[in-house]
């Protein structure tokens, strides 16, 4: 069986994704950006009916209307994002995988949200907005 892991680093919430991902992809809007603290997010999505949370003991929720974002409560690492429009799907964040090579972006959402002084040379799809959820 494929399965893909994940922990944040004190292990508090650890997940096994026993299915293919589905959608890989960086977001550039200012709620992505604030809720990792990072220039861009990069995100992959497993469907929720196949994804096991070995640990969650540390797992918190912050609900931000049609959004909720998960992380960690012990070590402060950004985990996740749910979205009412998308009901059946977790986006993990990719840098909360144990393998983030595995899941290459394919697509920009929100681009052109892109901080000016991030170079990203890629040739994938620029959507205005997000492609697999409801925009905002
Ligand atoms: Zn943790
Ligand atoms: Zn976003």
């Amino acid at each position: 069986m494929i399965s893909h892991r994940g922990h944040c680093r004190c292990e508090g919430v650890v997940i096994l994704a026993n299915c293919e991902p589905e959608i890989t992809v960086f977001c550039h809007c200012d709620d992505c950006r604030r809720s990792s603290g990072a220039p861009v997010l990069a995100a992959v999505s497993f469907e929720k009916a196949h994804i096991e949370w070995q640990a969650s003991s540390t797992l918190a929720k912050y609900v931000n209307g049609s959004c909720t974002r998960l992380f960690c409560n012990q070590c402060g690492s950004p985990i996740a994002q749910e979205h009412e429009s998308a009901p059946t799907r977790t986006y993990f964040n990719t840098a909360f995988m144990d393998e983030p090579e595995r899941y290459p972006p394919t697509a920009h959402s929100y681009a052109p949200e892109q901080l000016a002084w991030l170079e990203l040379n890629d040739t994938l799809t620029r959507h205005e907005k997000t492609f697999s959820i409801e925009a905002k």
